[in-house]
């Protein structure tokens, strides 16, 4: 069984087909999904869908992206955490490629989500593109004010450099299709570095369809891909990468009850 770990059930591409995109899921061994939230008024399309559904869980956050127009505060995401649901915080971090917010205000709103993870001791969901540098300087000093800290830098991109300094922050860390795309030797070589214990696996749904499906809507059944790609770079079996993937997310989202 496979968990999809990152991805947007609520996004148009997917929710008008929910049911189906579900049972394609069921049909390719994917057990659980984690949607994920990106701004204010998703934060509700995310939490009724979690309801809906037993397997499916969300996480509530501001992405980077609408950072600038959301003005989000600690209360407006601190009222969701008592929900049995909501298991984790985000999506947050520093996105300096595309800067549709202004570095400032996504620093301020990363520090506040990170704030909001300390206060309800649920883990981070971190998007990052660019902002190596900054989110590793404000994750270590997280780690001092809240030794718990954890999380996962979701759609791993970067560096091997960044990533080990992450684990050692205690993050885990998560491939998505970009893992069997053909000029992803890089992202490659790194995932056969990454400790067993912190590998995630996860869509982004409807984004970055994985091989064979590039240009196509992305859907949680597609993370078997994502899969396949990471036993063949880490020499290990199909099933044991299901089984290690699928026990490092209880392990980090460990609001969720395990059976
Ligand atoms: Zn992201
Ligand atoms: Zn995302």
């Amino acid at each position: 069984m496979y968990i999809d770990s990152h991805c947007h059930l609520n996004f148009n591409e997917l929710s008008e087909d929910l049911e189906n995109v579900l049972i394609r899921a069921k049909k390719s061994g994917v057990s659980s999904i984690l949607c994920i939230a990106t701004k204010k008024d998703n934060f509700q399309s995310v939490i009724d869908i979690a309801n809906k559904y037993n397997n499916i869980w969300c996480t509530i956050g501001v992405h980077p992206h609408s950072v600038e127009s959301d003005d989000i505060k600690f209360e407006d995401i601190i009222e969701y955490y008592t929900n049995p649901k909501v298991v984790g915080i985000g999506e947050t971090g520093l996105d300096y490629h595309y800067n549709y917010s202004p570095k400032d205000k996504q620093i301020a709103s990363f520090k506040m989500h990170c704030d909001i993870s300390k206060e309800t001791n649920l883990p981070l969901i971190i998007h990052n593109r660019l902002g190596e540098k900054d989110i590793l300087s404000i994750l270590t000093h997280q780690k001092k004010i809240n030794p718990k800290l954890t999380g996962v830098i979701h759609c791993f991109s970067s560096t091997y450099e960044f990533a080990s300094k992450c684990i050692e922050l205690g993050f885990y860390i998560s491939f998505s299709g970009i893992l069997t795309f053909k000029n992803a030797e890089l992202i490659r070589e790194t995932a056969k570095k990454i400790p067993l214990d912190r590998l995630l696996i996860e869509t982004d749904a409807p984004y970055l369809a994985p091989v064979p499906y590039r240009g196509k809507v992305n859907e949680p059944a597609y993370v078997v891909e994502t899969a396949k790609k990471l036993s063949e770079v880490c020499n290990i079996s199909l099933d044991d990468i299901a089984k290690i993937t699928t026990n490092n997310f209880f392990n980090l989202f460990n609001k969720i009850p395990h059976v």
